[in-house]
């Protein structure tokens, strides 16, 4: 275990960040880990139930690697972290950390900073050069097709190279990555951690294929009889989208096509003015309140915008959950986000009306009301405060409200596979399998928007039944 009493002993060390001023002006990563480490991993009291455990989607065996940190053992933890994770550098910087709310040292104070740990181990590990390609003993001659190259199908592409099988990831977009590439921006989560891992895969075997649109530039049909067997790890591409009077004006954007852009001209590619999506001078609002309207916050910013304002239709969630009701599991609770911190104005339970332009068409404001939630029948309902309707200036909004399902046109018609009621790939979680012999499928195409740690985890398990339904048994951990 860490150290008996290292949790009395010492304090909780955060990760600390540029000055805000700093890091406006550019979009590379800028918080910085702790000088010591060690006495981080001595938090863990080793507690007997490692909550924390099963609090991490892909239960990473947190208290070893703890102990391991604590006792100078890296190498160890870093083999201990890699037994549940093919990327913790990804985890490590981008994950909301639900292990650390599961955390028993939260109970009654500041939880171990497990997620710091993590990215510790692994940096050090590549520092170290620790991180070498495992290339298979033998080639099984099963080929697998994977489309999409998120999380989900990065890490099914690993797992099932390192069991020998031919792999082949099909991406429509110009680079690997999936939403870590082009939706997360640079300064929460740099690329080259991206094209690291890339170089290892290829050197494991895995073939990258980009600009393949499966369903459009690249049959479906065919890559389901070329291969042995398919996975389809597409995401939840489809926006929801917020159809009020004036959706059409110039200047409302879904936060996608905003930050894709933003990060391709970050990238080097060359986008046009009139292509790109500007925040520079105007003032801007982001319609959701999640992580993408955080990203498009710390966007606009950069951009030099004159104003950012956050809404969002739900309540402000208490500032200090009670621990004693919500332990171990994730509480709704005020989290401000590093975007959120470089300056916004945050206001809640305001729905959007309608979108206000010029003669020319060109976005001037939005007309919002003031809601609020009432239970009805044990059921909440939303109603509009009569009379408060008011105008934020906006010549910039940005749509996050979040993602409703994959997209269907294409792949999935093609393939004419069986949905869910949320119109996302039907598969349970077991064997990943979809209604097409040897086709299966993970991450946000299966189980709709969520987390790059639910796709990692859903890309392990579903390589597994993949090398299962090919070899008939398999040594690939679930
Ligand atoms: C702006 C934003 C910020 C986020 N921030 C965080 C965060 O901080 N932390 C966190 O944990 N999660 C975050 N998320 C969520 C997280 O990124 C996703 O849950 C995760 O990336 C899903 O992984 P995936 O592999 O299932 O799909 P994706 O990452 O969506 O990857 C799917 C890939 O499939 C490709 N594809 C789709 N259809 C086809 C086709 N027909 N042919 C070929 N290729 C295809 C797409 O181009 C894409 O590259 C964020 C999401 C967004 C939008
Ligand atoms: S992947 Fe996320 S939940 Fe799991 S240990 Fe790392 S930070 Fe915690």
């Amino acid at each position: 275990m860490g150290k008996a009493t290292g949790f009395k002993e010492f304090a909780r060390e955060n990760l600390s960040y540029a000055p805000v001023a700093d890091r406006i002006v550019h979009f590379k990563e800028f918080s910085k880990l702790p000088d010591d480490m060690q006495t981080q991993g001595a938090r863990c009291m080793d507690c007997g139930i490692p909550f924390c455990h099963n609090g991490c989607p892909i239960n990473n065996i947190i208290p070893d690697w703890n102990d391991a940190v604590y006792h100078d053992r890296w190498r160890e933890a870093l083999d201990i972290l890699h037994s549940t994770n093919n990327f913790p550098e990804f985890t490590g910087r981008i994950c909301p950390a639900p292990c650390e709310e599961a955390c028993t040292v939260n109970l009654i104070g500041d939880a171990v900073t497990i997620k710091n740990i993590e990215l510790s181990i692994v940096e050090k590990g590549w520092q170290e050069g620790w991180i070498t390609p495992q290339i298979p003993a033998r080639k099984t001659g099963k080929r697998v097709a994977i489309v999409g190259s998120g999380p989900a199908g990065m890490s099914a592409a690993q797992q099932l190279a390192r069991v020998g099988h031919e792999v082949v990831v099909f991406e429509k977009n110009d680079r690997i990555g999936g939403l870590m590439r082009y939706g997360i921006p640079n300064f929460k989560f740099d690329k080259s951690v991206i094209d690291r891992r890339m170089a290892q895969m290829r050197a494991e075997g895995v073939e990258f294929r980009v600009n393949s649109a499966v369903g459009d530039n690249v049959s479906a049909t065919e890559l389901v009889n070329d291969f042995d067997a398919v996975i389809l790890a597409g995401g939840a591409e489809k926006p929801r989208d917020l159809p009020v009077p004036g959706r059409e004006l110039n200047g409302v954007h879904f936060a996608m096509d905003f930050l894709t852009k933003n990060t391709k001209r970050v990238l080097g590619d060359d986008i046009p003015d009139e292509e790109f999506i500007s925040a520079a001078g105007k003032h801007v609002v982001v319609i959701g309140g999640g992580d993408t309207g955080s990203d498009c916050i710390g966007t606009s910013n950069r951009h030099g915008a004159e104003s950012v304002t956050q809404i969002e239709i739900m309540p402000k969630p208490e500032a200090v959950p009670n621990k004693l009701i919500t332990w171990p599991n994730w509480p709704m609770k005020l989290r401000t986000s590093t975007s959120q911190e470089e300056g916004c104005d945050r206001d809640w339970e305001v729905s959007t009306k309608r979108f206000i332009g010029d003669a020319d068409g060109n976005l001037q404001a939005v007309e919002c009301v003031r809601v609020e939630w009432k239970e009805e029948n044990g059921q909440w309902k939303l109603n509009e405060i009569e009379g408060s309707e008011f105008e934020l200036p906006a010549q910039l909004v940005t749509l996050a409200m979040g993602f409703v399902h994959p997209v269907h046109e294409g792949m999935l018609e093609e393939l004419g596979l069986t949905r869910d009621s949320r119109g996302n790939v039907a598969a349970d979680d077991t064997n990943y399998a979809t209604s097409m012999d040897k086709v299966f499928t993970a991450g946000d195409m299966r189980r709709g928007q969520s987390l790059v740690v639910w796709a990692i985890r859903e890309g392990r398990q579903c390589a597994r039944s993949v090398d299962e339904f090919l070899m008939g048994s398999t040594t690939l951990p679930r």
